[in-house]
Order: structure tokens, then sequence, then C-alpha cells
């Protein structure tokens, strides 16, 4: 995709400061970092989200986001790490070039990533299990 920012930093034509690359995916670091280390891996094919990305490919960036959490453990010694990946504009996907965050977090970095949650009960459970069940 000419148009992609993210194809442009796989291709060479915009910078960016590699962490890992290998052939099928590239980590670099955020531009706008929620944390020191803050890593995107993103595929070397152009794919918009975890919908559209095969699974061979989502695979590649899978094992590499691996590494880089690995890498970064032992590179900025962070207390705990967030894996992410937003997929649409109500998810809050700014790029729409398939990429994953890997933010390294400390004890009272003040990031927040967390949601509002409440216990379900068994029934409401079981149906949403019968809506993917109709549908597997
Ligand atoms: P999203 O909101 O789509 O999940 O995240 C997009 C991320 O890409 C943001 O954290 C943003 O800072 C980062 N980003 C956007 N443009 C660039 C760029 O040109 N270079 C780098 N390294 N990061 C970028
Ligand atoms: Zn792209």
């Amino acid at each position: 995709m000419s148009d992609c920012t993210f194809c442009k930093i796989v291709a060479g034509r915009l910078p960016s400061h590699r962490v890992l690359e290998d052939e099928h995916a590239l980590a670099f670091l955020d531009i706008r970092p929620a944390s020191p280390g803050h890593t995107l891996v993103v595929p070397r094919v152009h794919a918009r989200d975890v919908w559209e990305i095969s699974e061979f490919s989502h695979g590649k960036v899978a094992d590499m986001v691996h590494r880089v959490a690995a890498l970064l453990k032992t590179a900025v010694a962070p207390d705990g790490v967030n894996v992410k990946h937003n997929a649409g504009e109500a998810a809050g996907q700014d790029v729409l070039h398939y990429h994953v965050h890997v933010v390294p977090r400390w004890h009272g970095d003040g990031l927040r990533l967390t949601w509002n949650s409440s216990p379900a009960s068994a029934r409401e459970l079981e149906k949403v299990l019968e809506r993917v069940a109709a549908v597997r």
C-alpha cells in the first residue's frame, strides 16, 4: 500500500528505530511512546487488522512479539508488559496496518490501559457461547 505509513517504514522509505526484523515482520520503536521501550511489531505484508491478516502472517508477528518482550525485559528491566492490538476506530486504531503494541510497564507509572468490568452470570456467558457455537 503506497500510502500506508507502516508500509513506508517496512520499505525503508520512512525512518524508524528498528528493534528487530526478519523475513516476515519488523519491530520498531513507537514515535510517541507510552513508556520507554514502547515497540510496535508489524507484518511486512500489508494487512489492516486482526480480521484481515492471514493466520500465517499473524503467527510470524506473534513470534516476534515474543522475542521483543524478552529483549525489552533485559534491556529496560520493566516490572511488567502490556501486549495490545487495536482493531477498528471503535477500539482506538489510528494506523490501518496491523500492529501489536509491546508496552513495558513499571509500578506507579500511571499508564491507564484498563477498563471497567463486572461479573457476568453463567447464563450470560452461555448465551455468548451459543452465538459463537452457531458460527464456529
Ligand atoms: P494505534 O492507535 O493505531 O493502535 O497506534 C498507532 C501507533 O503508531 C501510535 O502509538 C503512534 O504513536 C504510532 N505511530 C504513528 N505514526 C508513526 C510513525 O510514523 N512512526 C512510528 N515509529 N510510530 C508511529
Ligand atoms: Zn501498510
